[in-house]
């Protein structure tokens, strides 16, 4: 009956819909409007009734320049991004640009999740053509009663950067963040640069710890959802970090309970959202599965005890349900097994016997070790700028008596060899190369310098592998330049740097676990350089030759 809607009868549908969209008030409420009356789910007219934490992001997002929600798995916060889309372009007349991992994901998600809220309702199927094949919207405004101006809300795949488009946005919704090609979304970035509104929304399940949606997050304001049991008062509960403790099952069903009295807990009516960190520009909010009582708890524990299995589970239920990002066994060392290295001692200002390895690049990260027992023990980490690398680095392998220094040939070939020039018996240029752990030499210009090559793969994993817990190879200070070592750059480099992605290996033709390499892991590189060092000196292989490894603990 609808589908024969005469030209007249649609435009009169129009305006009766219009004059009831004019209605909405461009006040901050407008998106909780707008999507209480317009937006329509598999389940229904969109609510916050079992969504509740999501009132206060749908009130204050339009006031915000920069937020990161770091989310649990089917939230409901990928409508509410549909919706601000649309939202942002039929009532507010701006142009958004709404970012996907590739082309055919935004194709697909334009179809199944634009098109459906779409025709979910009247207005938003008069006002908004889709064009699938380019992964566009054209919203004819919602808002504005006189003929409305077409705007553009365009789907981007950002797997190249000939689909991050030239016309400038108002604004940028980030989905998938951790998927996502990380240098063309700083390009992208670029196209909100001169609109006054520009705003950039992340939301993402996060699954690398330190990286992306995670990184992006931590450097916010950090919003948690707190709960206070009304009845023994116990308050600050965050459920994802309370887990499993904060579920019980009570009689036939599985209940959120008070971590204290173990009573249930209503989280909507009890719970606020509060900043670890309120004086950051950039706001951030936490919205785990637990919070959300649409997400059946039956289901969230069907996981967990899946889960409880296999650490593979783990990690993605620690990553798409508590909102936690776990990169499993892809990460090679873990924060926990950095807290159980530390030890209580002061970096060295000078020595008698060190081992050394610098990651040189426009700022070169050096480490010093000793050893204690038989574990590594890094004694002095340092950053030394590349314009007075030479210089710097000659002073410190002299005041810390290193007798073996390995630094990498590239990408600054000319000072490590004059580093190397003026230490020859001490300084070992690093290479990559696919190739077993080969200690050899090069010339030029007459003079002959040690080198050492490994595959990369091999040397990081020989590295990370000195930091399991039966292994504990290693030792950090606990303090480093007046803070806790777990808040310093050395450890967020190796927890960082000892992450594995998939990656395409052309030779095999496959996808194999490899280290990230456009990553900040200096201090990993530099540390796995000392190892290095180690590893020629302990073996009389080291420029300076046999038994200059000296002897520790009366032995
Ligand atoms: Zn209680």
């Amino acid at each position: 009956m609808k589908k024969n809607v005469p030209r007249q009868g649609k435009s009169l549908v129009r305006s009766v819909l219009l004059r009831e969209i004019s209605r909405l008030r461009p006040g901050h409420d407008s998106l909780t409007e707008f999507l209480a009356r317009y937006v329509t789910t598999d389940k229904g007219r969109y609510s916050f009734d079992r969504h509740g934490p999501l009132l206060e992001i749908a009130r204050r997002l339009p006031e915000l320049r920069e937020v990161w929600i770091l989310k649990g798995a089917q939230v409901g916060l990928s409508t509410m991004a549909v919706a601000w889309g649309l939202y942002l372009a039929g009532i507010k007349g701006l142009q958004a640009g709404y970012a996907l991992p590739t082309k055919i994901f935004a194709r697909r998600f334009l179809k199944t999740r634009f098109q459906p809220i779409v025709a979910g309702h009247p207005l938003l199927k008069e006002s908004v053509q889709t064009t699938i094949d380019v992964g566009l919207l054209a919203v004819s405004g919602l808002g504005v009663a006189s003929r409305a101006a077409q705007v553009y809300l365009y789907l981007l795949g950002l797997e190249n950067l000939s689909d991050a488009i030239s016309i400038p946005l108002d604004a940028l919704l980030f989905d998938e963040v951790d998927v996502l090609n990380q240098e063309n979304m700083a390009w992208a970035d670029d196209r909100i640069a001169a609109s006054a509104n520009g705003q950039k929304l992340y939301f993402s399940v996060g699954m690398n710890p330190g990286l992306g949606m995670d990184a992006g997050y931590q450097a916010s304001s950090q919003r948690v959802w707190l709960v206070r049991c009304p009845a023994c008062g116990k308050d600050d509960q965050v459920l994802e970090e309370l887990f499993p403790a904060c579920v019980r099952r009570i009689g036939e069903r599985w209940e959120r309970v008070c971590a204290g009295c173990h009573r249930p807990l209503d989280v909507q009516a009890t719970g606020r959202w509060v900043a670890r960190y309120p004086d950051r520009e950039v706001e951030g909010y936490r919205v785990p599965q637990l919070i959300i009582p649409q997400v059946g708890l039956d289901y969230i524990m069907r996981r967990w005890e899946r889960a409880s299995r296999r650490r593979s589970l783990m990690a993605k239920f620690r990553s798409s349900t508590l909102a936690l990002p776990d990169a499993g066994e892809r990460q090679r060392i873990t924060a926990e097994q950095l807290a159980a290295v530390l030890e209580d001692y002061h970096p060295a200002q000078t020595a008698e016997w060190t081992v050394g390895g610098a990651d040189v690049g426009d700022t070169c990260h050096v480490a010093f070790a000793d050893l204690a027992g038989e574990r590594l023990r890094f004694v002095r980490l340092e950053t030394v700028p590349a314009d007075r690398m030479v210089e710097e680095l000659s002073a410190l392998i002299t005041a810390l008596g290193c007798r073996c220094f390995v630094i990498d040939a590239k990408p600054f070939r000319t000072e490590a060899r004059r580093l190397a020039r003026r230490h020859p018996e001490v300084v070992v240029l690093q290479y990559f190369k696919e190739q077993t752990f080969n200690m050899g030499s090069e010339t030029h210009e007459g003079v002959t310098y040690h080198t050492v090559s490994e595959d990369r793969e091999d040397s990081l994993d020989a590295y990370c592998d000195l930091f399991t817990m039966d292994h504990r190879g290693v030792i950090f200070p606990r303090y480093l330049g007046g803070r806790d070592f777990m808040d310093s750059e050395v450890a967020a480099h190796h927890l960082k740097g000892s992450q594995k992605v998939e990656t395409l290996d052309r030779r095999l033709g496959k996808m194999v676990p490899r280290f990230r390499k456009v990553v900040d892991n200096h201090y990993l590189m530099a540390g796995n350089n000392a190892r290095k060092a180690l590893v020629l000196l302990s073996q009389g292989r080291g420029p300076g030759g046999l038994g200059v490894l000296p002897v520790f603990g009366g032995l």
